[in-house]
């Protein structure tokens, strides 16, 4: 991992905190939590038995290292920086199947937020200090018009199994949506192996299996109010399969001239968005991984309607 564990704790220890998971119907937990630090997050799994929750954990760490292979941005062997390099070239690169499910659901998020949720979005972050560029400063305009001009989805072209960026300086990145699938792969293999009852958090990202009390449907999941970090404002009830994520800046964002900018860009501006904090239910962590990045821009009633595309509910 590129990032120190310092720096881990600084940018991820609190959102990881936004979530706390508290199994059954309200009481204090019986199941057994596990937990560690990957993908610049921490990641965590409860089970009722420790001995479940040491296989569950094993079984997650095997998925998300091999996931991180696939779409880690800091990693210049994988293969999401593979496609960057390529970009503007002759060439498209082999993508493996995790690659194309997840290029897809993003792109019709991106269709179905009229452009607010964009997997393009690398060059505009990395003007604003982010994705490790060590730029400072606010960019200017023509900057920022630049970058813009290198992130229209309509420039990434699938050739066969392989994925070709148009233009030189295109790159993909999958950061608002890949730990939620990352989780989705992990829950299936999970299943596979047998087990029922468990629960997977990667950086805030949860989905949840079974009841883990007989008395009562699903898990309680006690989600912080993303605009007050401090206080637990609402406990939500998740049924077997079902997945929440939160998206909010204060856990990520800059400084310059002492002014605070977050890292959700809002691609009508090239911007980092004004955005408003929220967490999503959903069907599966992908989708609400990718909802609650889009939700955090569009306007209340452009968010709703691309909740109702999802079939997927705002908390906040
Ligand atoms: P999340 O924490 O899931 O909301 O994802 C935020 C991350 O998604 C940021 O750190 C960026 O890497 C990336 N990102 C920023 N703005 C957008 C956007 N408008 N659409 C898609 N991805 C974005
Ligand atoms: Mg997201």
């Amino acid at each position: 991992m590129r990032k120190s564990v310092k720096s881990v704790i600084r940018f991820w220890l609190r959102p990881f905190f936004l979530a706390l998971c508290i199994a059954g119907c309200g009481r204090s937990s019986p199941t057994v939590r596990l937990q560690w630090t990957v993908m610049g997050t921490i990641a965590a799994v409860q089970c009722p038995t420790r001995a479940e929750a040491e296989s569950v954990k094993a079984i997650c760490q095997r998925i998300f290292a091999e996931q991180e292979r696939i779409f880690s941005v800091w990693d210049a062997g994988s293969v999401v920086s593979s496609v960057n390099q390529a970009a503007g070239g002759d060439a498209a690169v082999p993508v493996p199947d995790h690659f194309r499910t997840v290029l897809e659901c993003a792109l019709e998020m991106h269709r179905r937020s009229e452009g607010a949720f964009n997997p393009l979005l690398a060059p505009v972050l990395r003007l604003w200090g982010f994705l490790g560029s060590n730029r400072k400063g606010v960019p200017g305009d023509d900057e920022i018009a630049k970058a813009s001009a290198l992130t229209d989805c309509r420039d990434i072209k699938f050739d066969g199994n392989g994925c070709l960026l148009a233009k030189k300086g295109m790159a993909l990145d999958l950061g608002a949506i890949a730990k939620g699938y990352a989780v989705d792969v992990a829950f299936d293999a999970v299943k596979q192996a047998g087990f029922e009852i468990f629960l997977i958090d990667l950086g805030g990202n949860i989905r949840v299996s079974g009841n883990p009390h007989s008395d009562c449907d699903g898990w309680v999941i006690g989600v912080r109010d993303p605009h007050s970090p401090r206080a637990v404002a609402k406990t939500v009830r998740l049924s077997s399969g079902e997945a929440v994520a939160t998206s909010a800046d204060y856990e990520r964002f800059r400084i310059i001239d002492g002014k605070r900018y977050g890292h959700i860009i809002d691609p009508r501006s090239g911007r980092p968005a004004l955005g408003r904090a929220c967490s999503v239910k959903a069907d599966n962590a992908m989708v609400a991984d990718g909802l609650s990045t889009a939700l955090y821009i569009l306007d209340d009633e452009k968010g709703e309607a691309l909740l109702e595309s999802f079939t997927a509910k705002r908390l906040y």
